[in-house]
């Protein structure tokens, strides 16, 4: 969701109806809890996705638990997260009939696309392109100057993130920009 005002409300940026969907208790959801939602409700597809620690969250339990699930109903595919109401759809897809697609092809692909770990194969695809297209990485804080040739793209992110305090983000947006001025 953009921004929690247009929670219930088909959403402008995306198109979305950003809505609560009531029959999914509103918790964070251990893996147990993931399997009883498949077994004892109609969803055709149930999966929670990006597993942290309960810890964290400060909830007196020692499995992980997730705030990310991709749900499939008879005919759309839907990735929901959890927000202070409830389980809120982000993301609602029907399958292409054309292409012979079905709700769980949709649901594995969001399953893909918003799982953290993609973000790690995304960022290890950087790393080769960035060897191969030997950028420069220029700091915009102090006078570190690198080349693909000499030094890692994470060497790059580390310095940026460790010296100079940036979010990972921002830092990938900072990679981005020496990569594509050498491409
Ligand atoms: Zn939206
Ligand atoms: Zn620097």
């Amino acid at each position: 969701m953009h921004d929690e005002t247009d929670l219930g409300e088909v959403c402008p940026e995306c198109g979305t109806h950003h809505r609560v969907i009531e029959s999914i208790p509103a918790q964070p959801l251990t893996q147990s809890l993931v399997e009883e939602l498949r077994e004892s409700t109609n969803f055709t597809f149930v999966r929670g996705t990006n597993w942290i620690s309960a810890e964290d969250l400060g909830l007196s339990t020692d499995q992980e638990v997730t705030e990310d699930l991709i749900i499939g109903t008879q005919t759309k595919a839907l990735y929901l997260q959890l927000y202070e109401p409830g389980w809120v759809v982000e993301i609602e897809e029907k399958p292409f009939e054309d292409e012979d697609e079905t709700v769980e092809d949709v649901a594995q692909e969001i399953l893909l696309f918003v799982s953290h770990d993609r973000e790690e194969l995304l960022f290890e695809m950087l790393e080769i392109i960035s060897t191969e297209l030997d950028p420069t990485y220029d700091c915009p804080e102090c006078d570190y100057l690198e080349t693909g040739g000499s030094t890692l793209a994470r060497n790059f992110l580390f310095h940026l993130t460790e010296s100079h305090n940036y979010t990972g983000e921002k830092a990938l947006s900072v990679l981005e920009e020496c990569t594509l001025d050498s491409g």
